[in-house]
Parts: structure tokens; sequence; C-alpha cells
């Protein structure tokens, strides 16, 4: 007999109303965004030339606890969310584990993963601002799918800058996107300044998220009626994907609960910041006290190998810059199957969690991810994103580690999204041709030599 269910859901009624603002609850507040121009922190009206107002708004607000989720984001949440809990009895019998190990699913939606959460709020605030379109970039294509998906939603333009090494390898999403009515193109391009600059400086890369982030806002503010949005990394991500944190909490206290661990894969931060956001209060508030583990590529080691600093956010220096762990802005990552944890920055929030000593980090080579992918794919039934696996991989091993010791620890992961678009990164892993890149520290050196001195 089974106490606890398979998959514990809510109803819609029990689905959070508002969202969790963690920075409330920090002692150390993270480091403001600075203006790149004059190095002083960014003021409102200065941000609102990029972002939607209420965005804007919500980003630099450090105090507010919570966000009262308007109405129409949260009929849309009701198609797809509240999303399962599940508990995974075939993988921790397949382990042969006495560690209880849940994973919240995000993938049940055509995005594919977590990132609709945002895009849609996004989408709201423009909409209601009375905005013509938005600029986006997107890495591996699921923030563009989520975008486009939203903006269609609320009848609003959508172009998408993709980075080129995803544009080439993952067609579909690319069509996805054009389903949903997004223009896309592959960056850098030659359709804005900073693209010229950086295939002339760089011909024949293949691009990175900072590079297409720098288009992106190029085209937003130099088109009337356009604001530009963005999948990850700010603030305001961060408490949107709360509601993923905040689902995760109640369903886990419907059953009086307590995770030990909890544990995110990390790119720019916002799916970690969003699950643990609810964890982390209790914490900071000094109520409860969890490990929190965040889990990023060996190739693209922002916390675990990164340097604190202010940095700019994207390869064009063209917008704030962020004090958190940084790669440099310059530092393209080799090319790596999880594309959406190629970012060479991180969320200042989590940034400066991490600092306080407040959560831990680890990096993982990308064959150890999708031997853990695999494993995790034939007992549970869900081929997961490559970026999830990164937390499956870690969640693994510390159920591994509780066979050992025989601790009956309760693990929670975050099971970002599905891998259906991944399968040339499967392909190659099978086939034996998928390399563990890791920058060298002469590498990182010559990117650090070049950090913004702020
Ligand atoms: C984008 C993405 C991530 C990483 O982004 P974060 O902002 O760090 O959450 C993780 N998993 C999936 C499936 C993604 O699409």
């Amino acid at each position: 007999m089974k106490d606890i269910p398979y998959k514990i859901y809510l109803s819609e009624h029990e689905m959070p109303k508002n969202w969790y603002n963690l920075r409330a609850d920090m002692k150390n507040k993270p480091a403001p965004l600075l203006n790149p121009g004059t190095l002083q922190p960014i003021t409102a009206p200065e941000l609102s030339g990029v972002f939607c107002e209420e965005l804007v708004a919500q980003e630099l607000d450090d105090t507010t606890p919570f966000f009262e989720i308007p109405e129409e984001i949260r009929n849309f949440y009701k198609m797809y969310r509240p999303s399962p809990l599940v508990r995974a009895y075939c993988l921790e019998e397949k382990l042969g584990t006495p560690a209880k190990i849940y994973y919240k699913f995000e993938g049940n939606n055509t995005s594919g993963s977590h990132k609709l959460n945002s895009a849609i709020a996004q989408a709201y605030y423009a909409k209601k601002q009375g905005l013509k379109g938005v600029t986006t970039e997107t890495g591996a294509g699921q923030w563009g799918t989520a975008l486009s998906m939203a903006c269609s939603y609320f009848e609003l333009d959508c172009k998408v800058y993709m980075v080129k090494v995803s544009y080439d390898q993952k067609p579909f999403r690319r069509e996805v996107m054009r389903v949903y009515g997004a223009s896309v193109t592959p960056s850098p391009s030659m359709e804005t300044e900073v693209g010229k600059k950086i295939l002339s400086e760089h011909p024949g890369t293949t691009g990175s998220l900072g590079c297409a982030i720098s288009e992106a806002v190029e085209k937003a503010i130099t088109s009337e009626g356009y604001r530009y949005v963005l999948g990850s990394v700010l603030n305001q991500v961060l408490l949107h994907q709360s509601v993923i944190g905040l689902e995760t909490k109640a369903a886990l206290d419907k059953y009086d609960i307590q995770p030990d661990i909890v544990i995110g894969c990390a790119g720019g931060g916002s799916n970690l910041g969003g699950l643990i956001a609810p964890f982390m209060g209790e914490k900071l508030r000094g109520e409860k006290d969890y490990r929190i583990i965040a889990v990023e590529p060996a190739s693209c080691p922002s916390f675990t190998r990164g340097k604190f600093a202010y940095d700019f956010c994207d390869t064009g220096m063209v917008c704030p810059l962020a004090k958190m762990y940084t790669l440099g802005c310059d530092f393209i990552p080799a090319p790596n199957h999880a594309g959406g944890l190629r970012y060479h920055g991180m969320s200042t929030t989590l940034s400066q969690l991490y600092h306080d000593g407040l959560m831990e980090a680890v990096s993982v080579p990308q064959t150890a991810v999708f031997e853990a992918a695999e494993q995790f794919a034939r007992v549970e039934g869900i081929l997961p994103a490559p970026e999830s696996s990164h937390a499956i991989r870690v969640a693994i091993d510390e159920a591994m580690k509780c066979k050992e010791t025989g601790e009956e620890k309760t693990i929670v992961f975050g099971l970002t999204g599905t891998g259906y678009f991944d399968m040339v990164a499967y392909e190659k892993f099978h086939d034996g041709l998928m390399e563990d890149y890791v920058p060298t520290d002469a590498e990182l050196a010559e990117s650090f030599a070049k950090l913004p001195k702020v």
C-alpha cells in the first residue's frame, strides 16, 4: 500500500492566486542593475524604454512579498496547470534507494517547458500597455516557443532571434514558433548593428544567448510600439516562476511531506528560483532548513567556476549590468546539447543567495546527464529535456548516497520539460559521439580579464 499517491494534483481552487517575491525576505538584497552608460543604478524610466512598465515595477521591487496573479493569467494557467508533483516510486525501486523522490513536471504544454509560466505573464502586460509586439532571443527554442504561444493568445507580434546553432540543429522548434505566428531569425544576423559587429569579429560563430539578447534589445528599442522580453535571469521571471514552487509546496503540505533536498537545473536561474522560492523563503525567515542544489553543465559553469561580479547580460553590452556569477559576457560556451543552460551569467537573486551560502551548486558533464536521462525515461515514462536531466543526474546521485547510508531522505527536483525536440542530442549520445567539453582555467581567465571594472 502506498499512502502517498503517484501523482499529487491540486484542484483549480488550490492554485496560487499570488506570485511570491523571494527578494522581500532576503536580508542581503540582490545588487541593483546598473545603467551601461553611467554605471549608476538603473531607474524605472530608463528601463521602461526596454521593458513593459508593470514588468519594470516587478523587476525593481525588493520589498513586496506577494503580487496578485491577474485573472486573465490565472485562466490561461488553468489550461495546463496545476502541474503534477510525481512520486518517482518506479525510479526509487529501480535504484533500490530508501530515499523518497518527487519531481514537479513542467513539460505538460506544447512549449514543453516551464517557460510558458512567464511568457504568458509578459505577453499579458505588453498587451495591457497597448504595445504592438515584443522581441526576444531563444537558445534551444523553448522560450521562443513559449512566447509565440503567449503572443498568439493575446494577438501580439513576436520577433524571435534564435541562437544560430539551435536554429540549424532544431528546425522543428522553429516551425512550432511559426505555427504560432512568430518570425524567427538566426542570430547573429545582419538585421541589427550589433549582429553585424559580432559577425565581423567572430566569423562563423554558432552564436550565443548573450549575442541574441543584444540583437533582440536593439530591435525592440529601434521599433515603435515594441518592447523586449526575456525568458530567464531577471527578477520578474523568477517572480512568475514562483508558481512552480508554490504549487509544489502546497502539494507537499497536503500530505505533510518535508523535503530535505530541493534540486533544480540552472541556466539563467528562473525555474530553480521559482521552484525553491517558498522553501528558501522559510529558510530566510529562519522557519525551516533545506539543502538547495543548483545543477549546471560543466561546459558552462557560472556558479561553480564563475566570478561574482558586475557584468553585462549580453555580448553586445547594450543591456544593464548585473552583479552575478558570470563567466564573462564574451564567453561563448562550447556547443552543448542543453541549449537552455548555455548562458554566461546567472540570476542576481540566486547569485546573492549562493554567495551568502544559502544554496549549493554542482556542475555535471553532459554524458553523465544523458545517462541519467535515459535511466529516468526507462522507468518513469517521460522523455526528459537535456536541461532537466541535469537535475535528474544529481537527484539520482543523492538517492544513491542514501542507499549507502540507509537514510530515508526526501528529495524534490524540478523536471522542467520534455526532450522530444532534442533527439539529435540523444542520437549523439547513443552513437558515442557526445563530448564532455570543459573550459580550461586559461580560457576562463581570458574571459574574466574582460569583465567591466565597476
Ligand atoms: C530554458 C530551460 C531551462 C533553463 O532555464 P532557467 O531559466 O535556468 O530555468 C531548463 N529546462 C528547460 C526545459 C528549459 O527550457
